[in-house]
């Protein structure tokens, strides 16, 4: 999608510091990590927020779980965090689908 940052670093317009990739999923480093390893998994399709999974689209995000759980047993971490935003007073601020991979420290619960 057009003024997309995700869909550019997908597509490599923008450079970033990739993890993984597929035919369906990018995987990179976010720029602003949270924990000693923060990683995005990405799908390639452009998929806005997590509000618009479908039963169309969804099996992307179930490859995205594949993906994350394949990353972490290859980073060595069987205690990781998942998150995704989903719209603005969640703390989306990028909209295209995009789940967090956070791990090497202890997480607090509930999260802010
Ligand atoms: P969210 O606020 O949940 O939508 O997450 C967006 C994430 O994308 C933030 O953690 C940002 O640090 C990260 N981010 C934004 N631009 C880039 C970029 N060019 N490369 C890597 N991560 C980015």
């Amino acid at each position: 999608m057009e003024d997309c940052i995700f869909c550019k670093i997908a597509a490599k317009e923008i450079p970033s510091k990739a993890l993984y990739e597929d035919g369906q999923v990018y995987a990179f480093y976010d720029l602003d990590p949270q924990a000693p390893t923060h990683f995005l998994v990405i799908p390639k399709q452009h998929i806005a927020s997590a509000l618009e999974v479908t039963a169309e689209n969804s099996a992307v995000v179930g490859h995205c779980y594949e993906v994350i759980a394949a990353l972490a047993k290859q980073l060595g971490f069987d205690s990781y965090r998942v998150v995704t935003n989903c719209g603005e007073s969640a703390g989306q601020s990028v909209f295209h689908l995009h789940f967090h991979v956070l791990a090497g420290r202890d997480m607090t619960w509930p999260p802010g």
